[in-house]
């Protein structure tokens, strides 16, 4: 494929795609012909998925397409609810989704082993949600301007929770450490169990 999604992590890929039913060949990082079709099945399921409920900016878009499957339903359900719903002049883009391990990685050094501040992450590889494709932060934008904080965070989550999204959370909502951009959906698993079944292919998905 060509600009297929990580295709320079095929294992990552292989778990992602198996974990979502469409590889069930063995986890090995070969890209052969089974990976190949997955990716085939992972792209036209995407597209329906687009079609059916509609397409965003360009870098929402990207971001989506490195979801798994239900979550790119998800997504775009929440952005469709979202879109014009914040006042006039405001947007809201989805700016992160799916990091692979060693991308995840790179965050956490961030503000660490003696880079500059600030720290970004707290999460190392494999213990993000984001690692799993099944969480995404969305941007806040006014005239195109992206705004970090800002009171309309809180009224995106009022208007995308009520949209009956199923298994959708917020990180405004968690106890401790608020992340009012991030939302994912529920496993009802340990990020452990998550990240087990993930490496070994296997639904984690409620
Ligand atoms: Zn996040």
């Amino acid at each position: 494929m060509s600009n297929a999604l990580f295709a320079d992590d095929v294992i990552f890929l292989q778990r992602l795609l198996k974990s979502a039913g469409l590889y069930t060949d063995i986890i090995d990082g070969d890209w052969g012909p089974n990976t190949d079709a997955a990716v085939t099945a992972f792209e036209t399921r995407s597209a329906q998925i687009a079609a059916t409920l509609g397409t965003f900016d360009p870098r929402t878009e990207k971001n989506i397409q490195t979801l798994h499957l239900r979550a790119q339903e998800a997504a775009r359900a929440f952005l469709r609810a979202v879109d014009g719903a914040l006042g006039a002049n405001i947007t809201v883009r989805i700016i992160s989704g799916t990091r692979t391990y060693a991308e995840q990685d790179v965050l956490f050094r961030k503000g660490r082993f003696g880079n500059p501040p600030p720290r970004v992450t707290n999460a190392r590889g494999g213990q993000s949600n984001h690692n799993f494709g099944i969480a995404w932060d969305i941007g806040v934008f006014r005239s195109g301007a992206y705004l970090p904080e800002s009171p309309l965070y809180n009224t995106a989550a009022t208007v995308g929770l009520a949209a009956g999204i199923i298994g959708l959370e917020w990180g405004g909502n968690w106890t401790g450490f608020q992340d009012r951009p991030h939302y994912q959906l529920a496993t009802n698993l340990s990020i452990t169990e998550v990240r087990e079944r993930f490496e070994r292919g296997q639904s984690y998905i409620t």
